[in-house]
């Protein structure tokens, strides 16, 4: 094999597979050498000796320290995963015992970077067609679920790494509705009586019985309205490609999404399709809508606030039936964004649908549902227990504020729902009551 080195200047770098760990800094792709740079710009050594340093990103987080040296931006590699992380080598050196929990998973992320910018063919990204109806799907888990939707050639760890990064947006929505959940009434199956009336609401309408109808006008029955699925404080999971959220579409291919992207950040990176359609009497917050995205499945996305929407009864009336909400890695409890939901939570409550939401780890998880608990208290119900979610993205990601502070997309998942009182009451009551 020739050695890259004596190919031409202008050809973009390609990575083999057996390449694929640079240093950050002097990385052959000048994508990862700018985020390097950021990370030198922004990041803090996080050794004790610095005086306590103010991330922006984190105000309430930062470590009360003993140290009177000058808060210093991180400037040197650990060589072992090519990740800038302290100060000095000195510091590095000093701290390796605890760099020691995080360096491999900081390699890998790393590695797994430099593949998916590797300009190698990904066959992992060719997302398995419709399903057939008689052959069931098995959401265990990740693999199970691969293997019984028939995705080929996902067939080493990164690969899994990579697809799983994805598909973990519309599978864990699609793992919680699913009939054929991972998650039970069970002991330890983390399903509450609550959600498992919620759920089993939105389950009548996304499986539905076969009607016997056909495409001719002698098969014709009435339909039910698509279930909407309002993804709120949307941000990079709105610009996946869409034959990622047709996935969810496949796992009911017997129901119907309307799936809404509402949130001031929900066209974060699709410079195309701007400017927005104009506000008109049909289109009052000038959404974009993509309704021909799969036969089953209509997307919309508006960029505002959930609340203002809430507010002037665009979407009403919520039905338990067919209404459910999403919120992945919200920061309910974030001391950086808790104020832009304090007044859409109470909201969210009042219209009985399930409110499904996810965190980076179980920490940012936590902190959301004391949140919740604390600025809520008595008015909800928790539909799932919070715990690691069964389909979270397989990937690791480092903050570029703290790349220390390692996460991965929806880790995990909980559901909530306000309280209600006497909507079965005929099943909920006890007879002597
Ligand atoms: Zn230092
Ligand atoms: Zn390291």
């Amino acid at each position: 094999m020739s050695t890259p080195a004596k190919e031409p200047p202008n050809t973009p770098p390609v990575l083999r597979p057996d390449d694929l760990f640079h240093s950050f800094t002097k990385s052959p792709i000048p994508e990862i050498r700018r985020r390097a740079a950021f990370i030198r710009q922004h990041a803090y050594c996080p050794h004790p000796d610095h005086r306590p340093t103010r991330l922006p990103a984190n105000p309430a987080d930062a470590e009360p320290s003993t140290g009177n040296q000058p808060p210093a931006h991180v400037d040197f590699e650990c060589p072992d995963c090519g990740i800038p992380v302290a100060c000095s080598k000195q510091h590095w050196a000093e701290g390796y015992e605890a760099h020691l929990e995080i360096c491999d998973t900081l390699r890998e992320i790393n590695e797994d970077d430099h593949d998916l910018r590797s300009g190698r063919f990904f066959p992992e990204f060719e997302y398995a067609g419709p399903q057939m109806e008689e052959a069931a799907v098995n959401l265990t888990n990740w693999d199970t679920f691969l293997y019984t939707r028939q995705f080929e050639a996902i067939n080493d760890d990164r690969s899994m790494r990579q697809v799983t990064r994805l598909l973990t947006y519309p599978l864990t929505i699609g793992s919680i509705l699913h009939e054929l959940s991972p998650y039970s009434i069970r002991k330890g199956g983390r399903l509450t009586p609550e959600g498992l009336k919620s759920l089993g609401a939105l389950r009548y309408t996304l499986h539905p019985p076969k009607s016997g109808g056909g495409i001719d006008i002698k098969g014709l029955r009435p339909e039910a309205p698509p279930v909407r699925i309002f993804i709120l404080g949307a941000r990079a999971e709105s610009s996946l490609p869409r034959n990622v959220w047709v996935q969810l579409a496949h796992l009911f291919p017997r129901g119907k999404f309307h799936l809404v992207f509402i949130g001031p950040e929900s066209m974060a990176n699709r410079d195309d399709e701007f400017p927005l359609p104009p506000r008109t009497p049909s289109n009052p917050f000038g959404a974009v809508i993509e309704d021909r995205v799969w036969p089953s499945m209509k997307i919309s996305t508006i960029v505002d606030y959930y609340h203002t929407l809430h507010k002037t009864g665009y979407f009403y009336p919520y039905d338990p039936y067919f209404d459910c909400f999403v919120m992945f890695h919200p920061g309910l409890g974030h001391p950086a964004s808790s104020h832009e939901w304090t007044e859409t939570v109470p909201l969210l409550l009042e219209t009985k649908a399930p409110i499904i939401v996810t965190g980076y780890t179980q920490y940012d998880m936590e902190r959301d549902i004391d949140w919740v608990r604390k600025t809520c208290r008595g008015e909800f119900d928790i539909l799932m227990e919070p715990g690691e979610n069964s389909f979270r993205s397989l990937r690791w990601d480092l903050n570029d504020l703290d790349p220390q502070d390692i996460s991965c997309g929806n880790w995990g998942a909980w559901a909530f729902r306000g309280k209600r009182y006497a909507l079965y009451p005929k099943y909920d009551q006890h007879p002597s009551k």
